[in-house]
């Protein structure tokens, strides 16, 4: 028989189609799905077996969608920090050194370090995935995956790249609940226009989207500039490339007819508010938003931001909008926490089973800790969840039926062993990359 659980007297922002928030009210999980939600005490004889959880003085929400992060990149955190042209300078150098099973390792530790902040869903492209996606179903986390295809300036380049690319798709494509492959071409100045223009007929002969990062540096604008005369983002329109399947992440050299491009082709500008402000180049994601794009919200990796804990990003993403326009009403808690949830979920193809509470949909959720100093009194629900909260009031975290998170505490793998790890695999890391390029020496204090 079905496993069945209830999380009863609680708070529960629903995101479904009136954006309901239902207080005293407990949500029933069988299996994988959500099988009730009710405001009522009639759950308990519907499901008489069923294990409870006591939700008071917790808010449950859908689980967050990270919607442009690389979990395994763990090993080289804050590496390029105020550094200028950090990915071309020291990302790549130190990638050189870096071996599958530093990838496998950095993808527990990012991995377990996303579920304890809040995301159950990442949107993720990087190197040896078969590792990676391994690490991501130990730890129950659910992603949308894909092998990083690169044919010139990274640390892996060559044919071999784009067939892994394809390859990856096709040996992931319906094979764990979990996981969701898609194409990731890099960026639009690391893969030739052949490779773009046949990884976007695969996309489409597959039902796979793309992601990939787009107009991420001021290097990336002029080497397009150079080759085709236009921006990032024009270039990929002019060859046919964007579409609602499209994830593009920062899209921070732009013009404003680019953005218009963004609304017309629906492809999904990903705003990555804190590794946006230590660059020093914020994303004009609400003026995106305004013109009709689909904008969603994700960390990118912890080389470039620090830390994965989405709940803490959603602070920094109204934040960095308002001082950026000038505008306190800019880039309200109701829609970022639909770019996390809804928005998310329906541009990684998953609106019909994801990203809201609704009965029927995947139980995917987050319980936030809402009792303590930091979220009392509560006048607004939703600014208090976005302005008060950080990725450690997230108390439990359901992914697929399955408790991953629970009292804080991550159920799936062990953190202190993974931090140790993370210490001792990130120095000797260090240290084979200084031994290769002496020019990263400053790396090794
Ligand atoms: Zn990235």
């Amino acid at each position: 028989m079905e496993k069945t659980l209830i999380i009863k007297n609680t708070t529960l922002v629903t995101m479904n189609a009136q954006r309901e928030v239902l207080t005293g009210a407990s949500l029933a999980v069988a299996g994988d799905r959500i099988a009730a939600i009710s405001t009522g005490e009639d759950l308990r004889v519907r499901f008489p077996d069923a294990e409870i959880f006591d939700g008071r003085g917790k808010v449950v929400l859908p689980g967050l969608i990270n919607a442009h992060t690389h979990i395994a990149m763990s090993l080289q955190k804050g590496i390029t920090l105020a550094v200028p042209e950090g990915l071309y300078r020291v990302m790549w150098p130190v990638e050189r050194a870096l071996t599958p099973e530093d990838i496998t390792v950095g993808a527990l530790i990012g991995g377990a370090e996303a579920l304890l902040g809040g995301t159950t869903c990442v949107v993720d492209h990087y190197f040896h995935m078969e590792g990676v996606t391994q690490a991501l179903i130990t730890l129950g986390l659910r992603g949308v995956m894909g092998h990083t295809i690169m044919s010139r300036l990274g640390p892996f380049t060559g044919e071999q790249e784009l067939e892994e690319g394809i390859d990856y798709v096709r040996r992931w494509k319906g094979r764990h609940p979990l996981v969701t492959p898609w194409l990731a071409p890099h960026a639009t100045d690391t893969v030739s226009q052949d490779w773009l223009l046949r990884l976007r007929e695969v996309a489409t002969a597959e039902g796979v989207g793309l992601h990939l990062h787009v107009a991420q540096s001021h290097r990336e604008l002029t080497t397009i500039q150079q080759h085709f005369g236009t921006g990032c983002v024009t270039y990929l329109h002019n060859i046919g490339f964007l579409g609602p399947d499209v994830l593009a992440a920062h899209c921070i050299y732009i013009d404003d007819a680019e953005m218009e491009l963004f609304a017309a082709s629906g492809a999904h500008p990903i705003y990555c508010p804190m590794g946006h402000a230590l660059h020093g180049k914020p994303q004009r994601a609400w003026e995106l938003l305004q013109r009709g794009a689909g904008v969603l919200i994700g960390t990118d990796c912890v080389t470039s931001n620090n830390e994965m804990a989405l709940v803490s990003e959603l602070r920094m993403a109204g934040a960095g909008q308002k001082q950026l326009t000038g505008d306190p009403q800019a880039l309200p808690a109701a829609k970022i926490l639909e770019m996390v949830t809804v928005d998310a979920a329906a541009a990684i193809g998953m609106g019909d089973r994801l990203g809201a509470l609704v009965p029927g949909y995947l139980a995917d959720l987050v319980m936030l800790e809402m009792s303590g100093l930091h979220a009392a009194p509560t006048y607004s629900l939703l600014d208090n969840i976005i302005y008060a909260c950080s990725g450690r009031d997230v108390d439990t975290v359901m992914v697929n039926g399955r408790i991953v998170v629970q009292d804080k505490r991550l159920m799936t793998a062990d953190a202190t062993e993974l931090a140790k790890l993370a210490q001792e695999r990130g120095r000797a890391l260090i240290r084979r990359a200084v031994e290769k390029e002496s020019d990263l020496a400053w790396l090794w204090k």
